[in-house]
């Protein structure tokens, strides 16, 4: 019923707990689980949870807060890779001036030919955009990808529309679910409704409801879920089915593999 769209299952504490993890998101009607990679060295992990486990798909890519130890010659290790293992992504990729400036020229490098590789082989892509939103609708308009799911959406409603303009679908996950998060409310309120797709980004973000030392995991997407069907005034059955089809739109090999 429910699809985590953005999981870092490979990170601890899910990793360690991963029995009871899996447990959980099935007994929460959590279906499909994907999972990005971050660098050259969890993409075999990756791949090995989704062996392991049926609702767990991944997607390959170098994220932009973990390339010092990525190098050029890695992205043709990477084309390799996307070969054999056929993702339903290219992610998690992007650009984060957040967290750092100083080796924008380095983020933009990768950014731009992992773009470059999800046009050669037709894949959306799944990014990580933060402080950095004008920036990516740049190489975005200079490299056209067939789309895909900008990840932990925080922008405003005109980059939302400029995203949805080009293919892309959004991703609301726990942080909306702070009474402070106004802006981020306002939006899940008023986007249209088949630009929106849900996501854990476990064990990162947690809910606001889980104050009490408690893991965010991909389970928690059922009640996000019904977290946005409620601000939406929706029912959550009939918001879940919406949420699926906008997801299979987004990543259009993952409606194969699920089918
Ligand atoms: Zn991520």
């Amino acid at each position: 019923m429910w699809i985590d769209t953005h999981c870092h299952l490979d990170f601890n504490p899910l990793k360690t707990n991963i029995s009871s993890v899996i447990n959980e998101a099935r007994k929460n009607r959590v279906d499909a689980i994907i999972i990005p990679s971050i660098d050259l060295g969890n993409i075999s992990r990756v791949i090995k949870l989704s062996d392991r486990y049926r609702e767990c798909y991944y997607a390959l890519g170098f994220h932009p807060m973990f390339l010092e130890k990525i190098d050029p010659h890695d992205l043709e290790i990477l084309n390799k890779y996307i070969i054999k293992y056929n993702p339903v992504a290219i992610g998690e990729i992007g650009l984060d001036l957040f967290v750092r400036k100083d080796n924008l020229e380095v983020q933009e490098y990768y950014f731009s030919n992992q773009l470059q590789l999800a046009q050669t082989f037709n894949l959306p892509v799944i990014m990580h955009v933060r402080s950095a939103i004008d920036l990516v609708l740049k190489h975005l308009r200079r490299v056209k990808v067939r789309g895909g799911i900008a990840h932990a959406f925080n922008g405003s409603f005109q980059q939302a529309q400029q995203l949805i303009n080009l293919g892309f679908k959004l991703g609301f996950g726990g942080a909306m679910t702070n009474p402070r998060a106004t802006h981020l409310q306002n939006l899940a309120k008023s986007l249209p409704i088949e630009s929106i797709v849900l996501e854990t980004d476990a064990p990162d973000m947690p809910p606001y409801w889980l104050q009490d030392g408690a893991y965010n995991q991909p389970s928690e997407v059922a009640r996000i879920g019904h977290f946005f069907s409620d601000l939406r005034g929706l029912n959550s059955l009939e918001f879940a089915d919406i949420i699926r089809v906008n997801t299979m739109q987004a990543l259009p090999r993952l409606a194969k593999l699920c089918t």
